[in-house]
């Protein structure tokens, strides 16, 4: 009899025990915080599935409360490169990215927040980002693990963008190419030049399209090509009214220069075959500077010049600007020295090339600063001013051709070219 009593009042303790525990167990508040929300590309997300794990019984014990979450977003199209993803902090992140085909399992990229930050989406395509974040217990709150899931898709294109339709005798257009996902450079034809895309930056290219002087007045197509993106630009070329000038030069001038045996193939040789030459790097940066003070232009560019009375005007391919003999001149822009010598016609001449067959020419100096071969800087000093070879008195004859194209130096010189259009796109 007192067995049992004892053995009664055990099992009280026992049940009693087991409701403390089950009490303690269920009511035991979970200790939770505001729902951490996870940004891509704008999209505020709370999470989709969560679960707060509650420690029990000094640590012996944990109990989960799942989270009822909210839908899975879907972006839609985006016709971005990344989208942009932000996380609130204090949590350990990884993410999981699916795609371009969703129906891959294999991630194309895994990792923390900075993993993602330096990932490059390289194609287009559907994919999903899967979040997770980790916080563990803290004194004001219990562990807790959340899921996000992100659909969207990329449809990103190149971009192609002629800087004008319009141009002048002698002017310069430009084209700038963003590649998007394509890994191929962009290509340019066009009646008006043989142009090069030259590469600006990571992504980015620049063509230069010059109008030649002569070129006649009418409308001329540019077609550039990336992938499977192409643009066209009809261009209206305009006239240029172009001066005239009447020029006595002497009869011993003409005879040690234009009229000496062999001038004209030693032009040839020394600055004309230069003109075609293209280097696929833009050495050049920011405005053309002038490679003298430019207040005196003694003979404009594109001018008709009636010489000793002959009736069949040249035209004057470059500007001519009126400094004292042993000025200094300095490179328009950065470049490289392709010629710098002797010519029985033009003197003691410089050839710069900018990039793209963007190149400057220096005639008549008095001495040479520079040799074949030189990188120049902007402003770096290459010669003096002089009046050697086809020259009436000390002056620069400065000129600025793309190809065999002469174009006019004002616009570069002045700021106002359209080659600068895109120079802050890079
Ligand atoms: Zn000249």
């Amino acid at each position: 009899m007192k067995k049992l009593k004892i053995f009664g009042i055990i099992a009280l303790l026992i049940l009693l025990i087991a409701g403390a525990l089950v009490l303690i167990y269920y009511k035991t508040p979970t200790k939770t915080f505001a729902l951490p929300e996870v940004r891509l590309d704008g999209m505020s997300s709370k999470p989709q599935e969560g679960c707060w794990h509650t420690e029990l019984f000094f640590g012996k014990v944990v109990r989960d409360t799942p989270l009822q979450g909210e839908p899975s977003k879907n972006l839609g199209t985006l016709d971005i490169r990344k989208p942009q993803l932000s996380a609130p902090s204090g949590g350990e992140f990884r993410f999981k990215l699916f795609g371009p085909n969703p129906g891959v399992p294999v991630p194309a990229a895994e990792g923390d927040l900075a993993a993602y930050e330096a990932y490059e989406f390289t194609h287009n395509g559907n994919y999903v980002l899967e979040i997770d974040l980790r916080y563990p217990k803290t004194e004001d709150s219990d562990a807790a693990e959340f899921s996000y899931t992100f659909e969207f898709a990329l449809e990103v294109k190149p971009t192609i963008e002629f800087s004008s339709d319009r141009a002048r005798q002698g002017d310069v257009l430009s084209v700038y190419v963003e590649r998007g996902f394509e890994t191929e450079a962009p290509t340019i034809e066009t009646p008006l030049a043989n142009p090069l895309f030259l590469k600006t930056g990571e992504r980015t290219y620049m063509a230069m399209v010059p109008v030649d002087y002569t070129q006649a007045p009418d409308v001329y197509e540019i077609n550039v090509g990336i992938g499977d993106t192409h643009k066209s630009c009809r261009v209206i070329v305009t006239p240029t009214k172009f001066s005239e000038q009447h020029m006595i030069i002497s009869q011993s001038t003409v005879d040690s220069t234009m009229n000496f045996p062999g001038a004209t193939k030693d032009w040839v040789d020394k600055i004309k075959d230069k003109w075609p030459l293209q280097d696929d790097t833009k050495y050049w940066s920011g405005q053309f500077m002038w490679p003298v003070d430019g207040s005196r232009i003694t003979t404009e560019f594109g001018l008709f010049r009636y010489t000793n009375d002959n009736p069949n005007p040249t035209r004057h391919k470059g500007i001519d600007i009126g400094v004292p003999s042993g000025t200094p001149i300095a490179a328009t822009n950065a470049g490289k020295v392709i010629y710098a010598g002797d010519v029985i016609i033009t003197g003691k001449s410089v050839i710069i090339e900018h990039g793209s067959g963007l190149k400057s020419y220096y005639f008549h100096l008095s001495e040479l600063g520079c040799a074949e071969g030189d990188m120049v800087e902007k402003g770096e000093i290459i010669g003096l001013v002089g009046s050697t070879g086809y020259s009436t008195g000390a002056h620069l004859h400065f000129e600025m051709r793309i190809e065999d194209k002469a174009i006019d130096p004002m616009p570069l010189l002045d700021g106002t070219s359209e080659i600068y259009r895109f120079e802050e796109m890079d």
